[in-house]
C-alpha cells in the first residue's frame, strides 16, 4: 500500500504533531508513517520509516509480547498498552506504547497507531528497587529498619524465622527489639549513641532463639540519613554466628590443652619437689625425737611446700576447667602475678623472668581464663624463641587510646589496659612477622608447633574488642603488647580485708565435708577463733542435723562432691526450711553446671578448693556481717 504524505498525517491524526513519538503500522507489523517525534528519538527523517519492519527497532527478547496485542485490540475498547525496549540511537531505552486500533472510511482494520513515552528511568527505578527488595526480603540475614527513635517499622523473614517475631508481633508488643541481647541497659544506650554519632556498632549478641536455645549473634547497627543528613532510620542487621562461636570455643580449649601439655611436664616436676620436701620433714619430725623448736621448723618448710603446691592446682584448675565464655571484673595484675609464678616454677631456670606492673590499674571487665590464655601463650612463644635462655619481661600498664592510634584497631576514645611479654630471643623475619597470626602459621619443627597459639591470642583480642601489636628485631628480641579496653562502668569489687587475719567470731557455724582431715582442719580453727562449731561427715548427716535439731545454726560451709546427698540437695533443704542461715560453698570442682544450679537458687558466696584458710575466715565473717553480696 502507497499513501501521500498527506494520508500520513490523517493516520497518525492528532499525534502527528504531538511531542511523544507516535507511529502507525500494518498488520503485517510494517510501518506505515511515523511522526517528527518519532523521526528524531529513532534518528530517520519521517519519510524513510513507510515499509521497515517494525522489528527493526525493537529488541528481540521483547518481540513476543507483541503477538497477543492484534487480539487484545480486536475487543472492545480496541486499546492496548505494551512496554518494550526499542534501539536509539543514543542505545536501548524503555517506552510504553499505548496502542488504539486503525479503521479505513469503511471500518475495515488497517492496523494500528502507538502512541510513546519514554519510561527508561522508571524502569530502571522499579527493577533496582525490586532487586533491593528481593534481597532484603530473601536476604540470609536478620535485617531490621526502625525509625530514628527505634521503633520498629520492617523486619524480614529471616529475623521472623529466627525470632519467632512477626512485624505485626513486634508492633503489637510495642517490643524495643534494637536492645534485644544486650546484657544490660548500659550496653544499649552505648550502641544508641554511637548510631546517633553517626558510627556504625557492631557487637557479638547473645540472645534466644525461639525455641529457647542460646545463640550468638553478630550485630551490626547503622543510621539511615534522609537528603539533609538528618537521621531518618536504624538499620539492625542481625547474622546466627553460633556454630562459628562453638568451633572458636572448640578450637581455644584444644589450643589451652596444647599450651598446658607443655607445662605439664615441669608441673609433675615440680610438685615431686614440693611432695619431697612435705615427706621429708614430715617422715624426720615421727622419726627423729625432734624436739619443739624443730617440729615447728618443720611445719613450717611443710605449710610452705603444701602453699606452693596449692598454688600450683589452682591455677592448673582454672586454666584448664573447661568454662563458658565470662565476662566479669578482674584484676589484671594479680592474674599476672599467679601466673608467672606457675610459669617460672615450670620453665626452664635459663629463662629468667622480669615482672613490672603498672599501678592505679583498674579492674577490666574480662573472661579471665581468655586472658590467662593469652599471657600463657605469649610466654610460652617467648620461651621458645629463647632456647638457651634469656628474660621474658612481663609488664601491664594504662595507655590512652590516642597514644596508640596507629595501631590496627585501637579506638582513640578509649582507654587500654595493655599486657606486654618482652623476650630476649631470636626475634623474627618481616615475613614471619607478616604470617604470624594466621592459624596453623609455625617455624617450629616437627610436632613442637601447631600455629594456633598467636591465632588463638588474636581471636580472644578481637572478642574483648583490644588490639595486639608486636615489635621485633631479628636477632634481639620480640614484643607483643596486647591491650584490652578499660570497662565503661568501673564495677565495685568487693573490698578485700588484709591478707593474713582469720576474723573471729561467737556464733554457730556448721561445717559439712567428707574429707574428715579438711574437717578437723576448719573445726579447729573456728574453735580457735571463738566460733561454736559443729561438723557433719556428709550430706545426709547434715540434713539430719538441721530439721532436728533446735539449736541455732547462724552458717554453714558447705562441700560440694559428697557421697550419698551431695552439697547442692543439702542447700536445697537449707533454703527451703531455715532460709535465714548463711551459706558458704567450698569446693574443689564447682562445674559450670552446679554453679548455675546454685546461682538460680540464689546462692552466690563460693570459694575454690584448696583454698587459704584466713579467706574462708573472711568470707565466712563477711557473711555473717552481711558485707558480702558476692564473690567468685
Ligand atoms: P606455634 O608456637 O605453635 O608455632 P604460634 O601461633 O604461637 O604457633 O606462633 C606462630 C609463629 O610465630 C611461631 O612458629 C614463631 O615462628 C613465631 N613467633 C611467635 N612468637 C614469637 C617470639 N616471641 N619470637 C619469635 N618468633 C615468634
Ligand atoms: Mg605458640
Amino acid at each position: 500500500m502507497t499513501l501521500s504524505p498527506l494520508s500520513f498525517d490523517a493516520l497518525l491524526g492528532p499525534w502527528a504533531n504531538s511531542a511523544d513519538p507516535a507511529y502507525c503500522r500494518d498488520q503485517e507489523g510494517r510501518l506505515l508513517a511515523v511522526n517528527q517525534a518519532f523521526a528524531r528519538k529513532f534518528g530517520r527523517l519521517a519519510a524513510e520509516w513507510p515499509g521497515t519492519p517494525l522489528t527493526e527497532i525493537l529488541q528481540a527478547e521483547d518481540a513476543a509480547g507483541l503477538a497477543s496485542v492484534e487480539v487484545e485490540l480486536a475487543r472492545h475498547p480496541h486499546r492496548a498498552t505494551r512496554e518494550y525496549r526499542c534501539d536509539t540511537p543514543q542505545g536501548w531505552r524503555w517506552f510504553a506504547w499505548e496502542k488504539t486500533q486503525l479503521c479505513d472510511t469503511a471500518g475495515h482494520v488497517l492496523g494500528l497507531r502507538a502512541v510513546g513515552r519514554d519510561i527508561t528511568k522508571q524502569r530502571l527505578a522499579e527493577e533496582q528497587y525490586l532487586k533491593l527488595s528481593r534481597a532484603v526480603e530473601q536476604s540470609p540475614v536478620g535485617i531490621i529498619i526502625t525509625d530514628a527513635e527505634g521503633r520498629v517499622q520492617y523486619v524480614n523473614p529471616k529475623y521472623t524465622e529466627a525470632s519467632g517475631r512477626t512485624l505485626e508481633d513486634i508492633l503489637d508488643a510495642n517490643t524495643d527489639v534494637l536492645r534485644d541481647g544486650h546484657p544490660d541497659e548500659a550496653s544499649f544506650r552505648a550502641m544508641l549513641a554511637e548510631v546517633r554519632a553517626c558510627r556504625e556498632w557492631r557487637g557479638d549478641l547473645v540472645s534466644h532463639a525461639n525455641d529457647g536455645r542460646q545463640i550468638w549473634e553478630s550485630v551490626q547497627v547503622t543510621s539511615l540519613r534522609g537528603p539533609a543528613g538528618e537521621i531518618t532510620n536504624l538499620l539492625c542487621l542481625r547474622e546466627d554466628i553460633t556454630e562459628r562461636k562453638r568451633l572458636e570455643q572448640d578450637l581455644r580449649q584444644a589450643q589451652k590443652m596444647e599450651s598446658l601439655g607443655t607445662l605439664a611436664g615441669g608441673i609433675a616436676h615440680d610438685f615431686n619437689n614440693l611432695l619431697a620436701i612435705i615427706n621429708g620433714y614430715s617422715e624426720f619430725c615421727l622419726l627423729h625425737n625432734a624436739d619443739a623448736a624443730q617440729v615447728k621448723k618443720s611445719l613450717q618448710e611443710i605449710h610452705r611446700a603444701a602453699q606452693r603446691a596449692s598454688g600450683l592446682v589452682r591455677q592448673i584448675l582454672t586454666f584448664s576447667r573447661k568454662n563458658e565464655v565470662r565476662y566479669a571484673p578482674f584484676d589484671l595484675n594479680q592474674h599476672v602475678r599467679d601466673l608467672v609464678a606457675l610459669l617460672a616454677e615450670t620453665f626452664p631456670r635459663t629463662v629468667a623472668f622480669d615482672i613490672r606492673l603498672g599501678d592505679k590499674l583498674p579492674p577490666l571487665l574480662a573472661d579471665q581464663n581468655q586472658v590467662q590464655q593469652i599471657l600463657l601463650n605469649l610466654c610460652v612463644n617467648a620461651r621458645d624463641a629463647m632456647p638457651t635462655g634469656g628474660t621474658i619481661t612481663v609488664s601491664t600498664e594504662l595507655r590512652a587510646g590516642v597514644d596508640l592510634a596507629h595501631i590496627a584497631g585501637v579506638d582513640v576514645n578509649k582507654t587500654y589496659a595493655c599486657l606486654r611479654v618482652a623476650d630476649t630471643g631470636t626475634g623474627m623475619t618481616p615475613a614471619v612477622r607478616a604470617r604470624l597470626f594466621e592459624p596453623f602459621f609455625t617455624t617450629k619443627p616437627g610436632s613442637q608447633g601447631t600455629g594456633l597459639g598467636l591465632a588463638v591470642v588474636y581471636g580472644i583480642v578481637t572478642s574483648h574488642k583490644g588490639f595486639i601489636d608486636v615489635e621485633s628485631t631479628l636477632g634481639a628480641g620480640s614484643t607483643f603488647m596486647a591491650g584490652l579496653p578499660l570497662a565503661e562502668m568501673i564495677i565495685s569489687m568487693p573490698a578485700i580485708a588484709a591478707i593474713g587475719e582469720f576474723p573471729g567470731g561467737t556464733e554457730t557455724v556448721l561445717v559439712v565435708d567428707d574429707e574428715v582431715s579438711l574437717r578437723h582442719l576448719l573445726e579447729a580453727t573456728l574453735t580457735a577463733k571463738g566460733y561454736r562449731v559443729v561438723t557433719a561427715a556428709n550430706g545426709l548427716d547434715a540434713i539430719e542435723y538441721l530439721s532436728h535439731t533446735a539449736n541455732p545454726v547462724d552458717a554453714v560451709l558447705l562441700d560440694l562432691n559428697m557421697p550419698g546427698a551431695n552439697g547442692v540437695d543439702v542447700f536445697k533443704v537449707i533454703r527451703m526450711g531455715r532460709p535465714e542461715i548463711k551459706v558458704l560453698i567450698l569446693s574443689g570442682n564447682l562445674t559450670g553446671e552446679a554453679r548455675r544450679e546454685l546461682q538460680s537458687l540464689g546462692q552466690n558466696n563460693f570459694i575454690q578448693k584448696p583454698y587459704a584458710l584466713d579467706d574462708v575466715g573472711r568470707h565466712l565473717r563477711a557473711l555473717l556481717d552481711e558485707r558480702v553480696a558476692q564473690s567468685a
